[in-house]
């Protein structure tokens, strides 16, 4: 067992909240150790705003024991900060089909201009306007298109 094929089972996992995207493509999969006898994930919380952390060691868990890995075990660690810089850009066009603003770049912008402008995953316009920095879950924040004329929410950028 390689930790290549660890990761490559690892795409059949998605977010729970985002189904179209793998937590390969997220970015919060920071660590694969395996041996002959135990397989351990480390994963990197998004947001520790997010409740899903514990529903998504399972599902690794889950997965892993499925596909015949020995021991699974999937813990979450802090060390590495996970930044929307780390989807990847599969994630991206996945957050895009799901109806999701994918977050923009964070370096150099500040964050409050881009909320105002997030991109419209529908249109591409930069028309859109903020409706509200909390969507269903502290995750996601709610805009308005002004071309397009439909409201979508967005993945907002964490640095
Ligand atoms: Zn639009």
């Amino acid at each position: 067992m390689t930790a290549e094929s660890v990761r490559q089972a690892l795409y059949e996992v998605s977010d729970p909240e985002i189904p179209t995207i793998s937590i390969v493509d997220l970015g919060i999969v920071t660590k694969i150790e395996t041996s002959d006898t135990e397989t351990h994930v480390t994963l990197t919380p998004t947001f520790a705003g997010c409740p899903a952390l514990r529903i998504m060691e399972r599902l690794v868990e889950n997965k892993l024991k499925e596909k015949g890995f020995p021991n699974p075990k999937a813990t979450t660690s802090f060390d590495v900060q996970w930044n929307t810089g780390m989807i990847s850009e599969e994630g991206l066009q996945a957050l895009k089909k799901h109806g999701l603003a994918p977050p923009p770049p964070t370096t150099g912008n500040d964050y409050a201009e881009l909320l105002k402008h997030m991109p419209c995953p529908y249109c591409d316009s930069k028309n859109t306007e903020l409706k509200s920095p909390f969507g269903p879950t502290l995750c996601r924040s709610i805009h308005y298109c002004n071309d397009c004329h439909q409201s979508f929410e967005a993945f907002k950028p964490v640095k």
